[in-house]
């Protein structure tokens, strides 16, 4: 009997303490990838993508794959609800309208948005879109679709000259500086890195709503660029909704940029929580160096 009270205590005390390890582990966060057309290499990238988040410990991922170009649209229709944050790699053809209103109502009513890369270029005549990503391009964007939003000078600039919306000059190592230091996907990393050669968008424009600019790139005029500091990092909220915004990340190498693959963890788990836990690593890139991993 007593040899019998001795095993359940332990296995008590076993239970507890496992309970307390699971306790403390936060469920993780599923993310959905949505991709199928882009005029980048979406097909290398998500993997990546996917790959980054898996590693960090804090997401899992699934992937939504459009219709190809010019196909019917119809049946695409991700269950969008089933997810915490939504990871946009697609720049195509105009969803249906089923799709578009559970696109908006997923956000507004708390749901994560992440915009990477060309996820800005969609979409121009989707107005709800384009408040949710505050700014975008190319596509025929120009002064009808908003401002331009930059910063000059540490201020930022909402800019209406009339022009195209989208530019970039030849890729380029730039740093990236902290703009929101006190923002929750900011705070705690050092205050800018050098990124590895990248497109540095410039001259993005849109409604320019409800919008953080968390981190900028001065674009050099004799690198094809503005001369202003440019939104790379960017925090929006729509509805209940937030959204978390990076131009960053062209293609396959410039993914394995820590700078990029740590802002990118945080902002999605932002954009999922409202909180941030992932921490900076130790191999982040410095301001004079890149750091890249395999
Ligand atoms: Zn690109």
């Amino acid at each position: 009997m007593k040899k019998t009270l001795c095993v359940l205590t332990s296995l008590a005390v076993c239970l507890s303490f496992a309970g307390s390890i699971f306790a403390e582990e936060p469920a993780k966060i599923k993310l959905l990838i949505i991709d199928g057309q882009n005029n980048h290499n979406w097909k290398a990238t998500t993997p990546v993508l996917k790959d980054i988040y898996e590693k960090s410990g804090r997401f899992v991922v699934d992937v939504a794959t459009s219709p190809e170009k010019g196909r019917d649209m119809s049946g695409f229709k991700p269950e969008f609800s089933k997810y915490e944050a939504l990871v946009m790699n697609y720049n195509g053809d105009v969803w249906a309208k089923e799709t578009k209103d559970a696109f908006e109502k997923y956000v507004s009513d708390g749901g994560g948005l992440v915009s990477y890369h060309a996820g800005d270029n969609p979409f121009r005549d989707w107005k709800e879109y384009n408040e949710m990503i505050a700014i975008g391009g190319w596509g025929g964007r120009n002064e009808k679709d908003g401002p331009y939003l930059y910063v000059k000078n540490g201020e930022v600039v909402r800019d209406t000259t009339p022009g195209h919306g989208g530019h970039h000059g030849p890729q380029v190592e730039f740093l990236v500086e902290t703009f929101a230091p006190e923002h929750p996907i900011m705070k705690g990393l050092p205050k800018a890195f050098l990124h590895c050669k990248d497109e540095l968008y410039c001259k993005l424009r849109g409604p320019a709503k409800n919008v953080d600019i968390l981190g900028t790139a001065f674009a050099k005029v004799n690198e094809g660029g503005t001369g202003n500091d440019e939104p790379m990092l960017m925090a929006i909220t729509y509805g209940k909704g937030r959204v978390f915004h990076t131009t960053l990340g062209h293609d396959v190498p410039q993914c394995k940029c820590v700078g990029f693959q740590t802002t990118l963890l945080r902002g999605s788990e932002w954009a999922a929580t409202g909180n941030v836990t992932i921490p900076c690593p130790e191999d982040y890139p410095t301001e004079d160096k890149i750091s890249v991993r395999p």
